[in-house]
């Protein structure tokens, strides 16, 4: 057998495409012969695509339509506990959260479990914000209320070097729950007071 092509090419196991009577072809010049192709005659290939085109015209909009919000939740969920190149992957994945095998395997039990997502709303893990993507400890959560629910801030010092424990701090709702220095804020306003002076 052959392990070159006429044009060179090697017969390796992907470039290798095998033919119903069992003689191969070489891939890469049959890509290459369909990039010739498509150059030559971009009015052909046009066509074709229009009549495609015709033939399923709802074809994308089917699509989108398949992907609810609630399957775009079910991915990005097993993406950021799966795929190191997430870019949340280093908070869920790297930190030991996983997703159950039932929502793993399966949109549909995800969605039998959890329901739709409804408007404004995103998956949360309640009331464990530590522990994994299973039913008993996921919610349609809004911002604010994910929040709440959130690690606490491990810091230990403000920027300046104070303390942010006992009396030092003061919590704000409105900053969503973010931790103030008093220390820095007793300086900023004696601060303002000389500047005014
Ligand atoms: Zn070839
Ligand atoms: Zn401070």
């Amino acid at each position: 057998m052959k392990t070159h092509c006429p044009k060179g090419h090697e017969y390796t196991e992907e470039n290798t495409l095998v033919r119903e009577r069992g003689s191969r072809e070489c891939r890469s010049c049959i890509n290459h012969r369909s990039a010739e192709y498509r150059k030559k005659h971009p009015r052909k290939i046009k066509a074709a695509m229009d009549r495609w085109t015709r033939a399923h015209p709802n074809y994308f909009k089917e699509k989108r339509q398949q992907i609810t919000p609630a399957h775009r939740s079910w991915t990005n969920m097993k993406q950021r506990c799966t795929n190191p190149k997430n870019r949340k992957y280093h908070l869920y994945g790297a930190r030991g959260i996983t997703v159950c095998e039932r929502w793993m395997n399966s949109f549909e039990t995800f969605l039998a479990d959890m329901g739709d997502r409804p408007e404004g709303k995103t998956l949360d893990r309640f009331p464990n914000n530590d522990g994994n993507y299973e039913p008993g400890n996921c919610r349609w959560a809004t911002p604010s209320e994910q929040t709440a629910n959130s690690r606490p801030n491990m810091k230990t010092h403000c920027k300046r070097g104070h303390r942010l424990s006992g009396q030092n701090i003061r919590r704000t709702a409105k900053a969503g729950n973010r931790r103030i220095c008093l220390a820095c804020r007793r300086d900023r306003r004696r601060q303002l007071r000389e500047e005014c002076l």
